[in-house]
């Protein structure tokens, strides 16, 4: 046992980019095993798979059973079972996204090992792989190790880079027979918040807004930053939970981890929770009435001030920039 396996994701039929940088992950860590990496995808598409080989895949288990294009914790788990086994994994690696964070304790379940989740850094000591990850609200962080294998584990986004693509590699594409057993799980609807908007997890540029938005309206403001600069829209966890927004724009410890280059926080104090979503953001702006406000510890910019005012100056003058810009090189 000695391989690692990725759980791949894939976003708008396209890898989703923390697959890639897992895969990125695996081959440094297939390099100090000496194991192989295999990926697990849940699509039948020979593009997908040969994407997977040139971001460094050495196998691809390819799945092109219908009751799995969907994620389907049965089903996908059946199948991920399947693909440890083959590969001889002594590593799985998942996102901690929504679906690897399902996903993985339960796999660790059945193959009788153990379960690491939200990770941000896996490193070898004395030949043993250790995981360090958040605790404690995120004021905290742990490091731990296996006593059994393999090893499985979830990996926050924008922590390790991809691989570059390199249609050169040769790798081998398996297809898995879809002979798993029927899920007992059917789903009843599926229902897509921000259809059509950016993925947060893919934004460059994200301007989040907490309680101090003072309600929805709030958001429509942030949407106009967002919109003039090409970025998505996030949120902390109380307006959300206020309903303000859908929680799918929640960022932090319990919402999405996000590593944009730019993430404009607007009303928003700082809370560790919080910070445990947008931390590793490049350049953090902060935008806040009150000067005392943990964010401005995490930022690199700050304005003191009501954001009625500030944002609003700020998207004009972003749009004026890049409409000179426009006719600068026009
Ligand atoms: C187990 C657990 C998990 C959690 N997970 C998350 C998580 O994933 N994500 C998350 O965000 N939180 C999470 N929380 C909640 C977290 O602890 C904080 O309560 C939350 O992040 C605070 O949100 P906020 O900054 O929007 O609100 P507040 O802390 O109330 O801050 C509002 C800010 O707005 C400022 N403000 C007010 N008016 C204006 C104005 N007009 N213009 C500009 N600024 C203004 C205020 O000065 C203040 O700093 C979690 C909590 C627990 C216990």
């Amino acid at each position: 046992m000695s391989g690692v396996l990725v759980i791949v994701e894939l976003a708008r039929g396209k890898v989703a980019a923390v697959s890639l940088e897992l895969l990125g992950l695996a081959r440094r860590v297939a390099a100090l095993t000496g194991g192989g990496v295999a990926a697990l995808v849940f699509s039948g598409d020979p593009a997908t798979a040969a994407a997977l080989v040139a971001h460094g895949a050495d196998r691809v288990f390819s799945v092109g059973d219908p009751a799995a294009a969907d994620y389907n914790s049965d089903t996908w788990l059946a199948y991920a079972e399947r693909a440890a086994a083959e590969a001889a994994a002594s590593l799985v690696l998942a996102g901690h996204t929504t679906q690897g964070a399902d996903l993985a304790p339960r796999l660790a379940f059945r193959l009788k090992s153990a379960v690491a989740t939200g990770c941000v850094a896996v490193e070898a000591q004395n030949g043993r792989l250790r995981f360090t990850r958040p605790c404690y609200g995120g004021n905290a962080r742990e490091t731990v190790s296996f006593e059994t294998l393999p090893a499985v584990a979830t990996l926050r986004g924008g922590i390790y880079d991809a691989l570059p693509a390199d249609a050169s590699r040769q790798g081998e594409i398996l297809t898995l027979g879809s002979d798993v057993p029927a899920s007992r799980l059917r789903v009843v609807e599926r229902h897509r918040e921000n259809a059509g908007k950016m993925r947060l997890e893919d934004a460059r540029v994200i301007v989040a807004g907490g309680r101090g938005l003072n309600g929805p309206e709030g958001f429509r403001v942030l949407e106009e930053l967002a919109g003039a600069l090409g970025g998505g829209v996030g949120a902390s966890r109380v307006p959300c939970d206020l309903g303000w927004c859908p929680h799918s724009m929640q960022i932090g410890l319990t919402g999405k981890t996000v590593t944009p280059d730019l993430y404009i926080a607007v009303g928003i104090s700082g809370a560790g929770h919080h910070m445990a979503g947008c931390g590793n953001a490049k350049t953090i702006v902060a935008i806040n009435t009150d000067p005392e406000a943990a964010i401005f510890r995490d930022a690199r910019f700050g304005v003191v001030g009501d954001f009625r005012k500030v944002v609003p100056a700020l998207a004009a003058e972003v749009t004026a920039l890049l409409s000179k810009a426009a006719k600068d090189t026009s």
